[in-house]
């Protein structure tokens, strides 16, 4: 029964120790699971790319949250707080300054088990957190777990970019320069919660103060204080970014400066330049009471705002050049005597200045709604239209004198001068015209030619009288008479001929304006005409020989008579202008519908500027050649009336000092005509 009873507790202690083995097989397998597992667990804790930290929150009696200490810590910990060994350390200790709500959030977190993500400064630390907090363990261990990472780069970019937006609408609302300067000083001033800032620009090498705005307790280094500043200065002409951190201490003050920046309590500053095509052109300034490590953050703002300052300004006094000159331009236009205008090319009324409204009786806004050809008397309106076409085609301005019809029906003489306003590809889209009024002058003109043509008309009567006795006296003369006599018959006959020729040409330029020219047009063998008054040129001088070499040529319509008379002026002008005498040639030639005659001389020729004036009336060339010769400059007027109102045209080639064609075209004469 013993051996019976040791056996069985034999079997039962065997049984027993098997049991223990067997629980410390378990118990160790549990143990190496426990290891696995923490080794992982740490693996994953330290591989999160956030910073992860346990903390036991300290509570002071009353249960307020008044520290915590650090657990637990993961690699990115350090990297992202800064903090070295931090294990066993409370947060107080490390960081006395940190904010209290750092303390009040994770004590109610541990106090109530809730769990919490924010966003949050730590400005002990620099930094900005993006956090997310949860209690873990035994709720009396109060132990929080702390999942977080520094977010402070990042809030820098929203910050930065919600102040350039805020910068974009402050400028986009002002078009003034200097209020410019001051809104932005403001704005940048408050933004890095500094205590000065300054906008200036560069004048000759110095920059001077253009917006200055202060914190309202701190003194006012009012005019150009950075003249003050040499070293500021000449980082700002060297184009380069000027940091002090501390004015007692930056050893890149001179001794002058340190004392200006002491004396205006800027201790601390940054001045950025706006450097354009390799200058420096203006520069922002910002600067602090108190020592102040400024960041690339704040260097960037300041770059940036000193930037788009420059900018905006700019634009805004191109805006305020623009301005000024419209402004200018818009009282020379309105004091101007002249009417000014501009007109589409359909001839509507774009632009009137107050003198062309006053001229015509309209208001300005009557003449908006009006075409400029409405304004314009009947029998200019051709002329007119024609010159204007010119403009539109060919693009050149011109000048006309016209008549235009007043709001009350009355005229008024106009000289216009019409110039083409080109699009940017070159083509016409519209006119100015610059009218003068010159009705007055019209009017002693018409008065001039009233008194011509009374004049010449009570001489004409008289002096052919007088011309009729001279042939008489001369028809008297023979052998017998003294010689003496012959002599003066003979030139009081040659100036009786130019006065004659002077009264009818008087007397045909008040026809001309009065309009009384009148034609009897006939169809006219023109080799016949010139043949006849070239003929009697050639009797009139024996110095020059005048070549005309009949060519076969059509028939013109023309009134023989004027047409004559124009032959016989051009032939005479050719004598007269070439006084050592020479060849004076006689062209014709058939060209198209027309017929032009030409008119060679080898004299003295014309100055090209005198070329179109010739044909005015009294215009003679002031040279001293031609002054020697007699004449009063009426008889090339009379030729072109002459030949215009025969449909054709005359003008003139000439070079000075070698001669001169005169040539008038003709209409060629049509059976149907
Ligand atoms: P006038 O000969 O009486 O002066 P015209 O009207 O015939 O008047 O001519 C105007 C001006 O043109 C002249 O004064 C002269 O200066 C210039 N002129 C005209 N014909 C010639 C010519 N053939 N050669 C040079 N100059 C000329």
């Amino acid at each position: 029964m013993e051996n019976n009873d040791d056996s069985v507790l034999a079997a039962s202690l065997e049984a027993s120790l098997l049991d223990l083995r067997r629980a410390e097989e378990t118990i160790k397998y549990q143990h190496r699971q426990l290891y696995r597992m923490e080794v992982r667990y740490n693996e994953l804790f330290n591989s999160l790319g956030d910073a992860f930290c346990v903390i036991e929150v300290l509570f002071d009696n009353n249960d307020h949250p008044v520290d915590y200490r650090f657990l637990k810590v993961n690699s990115v910990f350090e990297e992202q707080t800064g903090i070295r060994d931090p294990l066993g350390r409370t947060m107080r200790e490390i960081a006395p300054e940190h904010e209290q709500h750092w303390f009040d959030t994770y004590g109610r977190i541990a106090l109530t088990g809730e769990s919490l993500r924010f966003e949050h400064r730590a400005e002990a630390l620099g930094r900005f957190y993006d956090v997310y907090a949860f209690r873990i363990g035994d709720p009396k261990d109060a132990q929080v777990a702390i999942l977080f990472k520094d977010i402070a780069e990042r809030k820098r970019r929203e910050e930065l970019q919600a102040y350039l937006l805020r910068l974009s609408d402050t400028l986009r609302s002002l078009s003034d320069a200097v209020q410019i300067q001051e809104a932005v000083t403001q704005l940048a001033m408050d933004q890095l919660a500094a205590d000065r800032c300054y906008y200036c620009e560069i004048e000759n090498g110095n920059a001077i103060i253009r917006s200055n705005t202060v914190r309202s307790n701190l003194p006012l280094s009012s005019n150009a204080p950075f003249s003050n500043f040499t070293i500021v200065t000449n980082a700002i002409n060297a184009g380069q970014p000027f940091v002090v951190y501390d004015a007692h201490t930056e050893p890149a003050l001179d001794e002058v400066s340190r004392q200006a920046c002491i004396q205006f309590q800027a201790i601390s500053l940054i001045v950025i330049p706006v450097v354009k095509e390799g200058k420096p052109r203006g520069g922002l300034g910002v600067a602090c009471c108190a020592p102040r490590k400024w960041d690339a953050g704040e260097m960037e703002l300041v770059r940036e705002t000193a930037e788009r300052t420059w900018i905006a300004v700019e634009q805004a006094k191109a805006g305020e050049a623009l301005r000024e000159s419209e402004e200018n331009y818009r009282s020379i236009v309105n004091q101007s005597i002249a009417g000014i205008l501009k007109v589409c090319l359909g001839g509507n009324i774009m632009f009137t200045n107050d003198q062309f409204s006053s001229m015509l009786g309209y208001s300005g806004s009557e003449l908006l709604k009006l075409n400029v050809n409405d304004l314009i008397y009947a029998e200019d309106q051709e002329r007119n239209r024609l010159a204007f076409t010119a403009l539109v085609s060919a693009g050149t301005a011109y000048e006309i004198e016209k008549r235009l019809v007043r709001k009350d029906g009355g005229m008024v003489w106009v000289n216009n001068h019409i110039s083409p306003i080109f699009d940017k590809r070159g083509k016409v889209e519209a006119a100015t015209i610059v009218s003068i009024d010159i009705s007055r002058q019209k009017e002693l003109e018409r008065q001039k030619d009233e008194f011509i043509g009374i004049a010449s008309h009570e001489l004409k009567t008289p002096i052919t009288s007088i011309k009729a006795y001279g042939e008489i006296l001369a028809g008297l003369m023979d052998k017998s008479t003294a010689p003496i006599i012959v002599q003066l018959v003979t030139k009081m006959n040659a100036q009786v001929i130019r006065l004659v020729k002077l009264i009818y040409s008087l007397l045909n330029t008040s026809r001309i304006s009065g309009g009384q020219l009148t034609l009897q047009l006939e169809p006219v063998d023109l080799n016949a005409l010139l043949g006849e008054h070239v003929l009697q040129g050639q009797l009139t001088t024996s110095k020059h020989h005048i070549a005309f070499v009949e060519q076969q040529l059509p028939l013109v319509f023309a009134d023989t008579e004027r047409l004559g008379q124009v032959v016989d002026n051009l032939l005479s002008n050719a004598i007269k202008y070439a006084p050592k005498g020479g060849d004076i040639l006689v062209r014709t030639e058939s060209r198209g519908n027309y017929v032009r005659v030409s008119i060679v001389d080898f004299g003295m020729g014309i100055p090209k500027a005198a070329q179109e004036k010739i044909f005015d009336r009294f215009y003679r060339v002031k040279e001293a050649a031609t002054e020697a010769v007699s004449g009063i400059g009426l008889g090339l007027y009379i030729c072109r009336e002459i030949i215009e109102k025969h449909q054709g045209r005359m003008g003139v080639e000439s070079v000075q000092d070698e001669g001169s064609t005169f040539y008038f075209e003709l209409p060629i004469y049509r059976i149907s005509e």
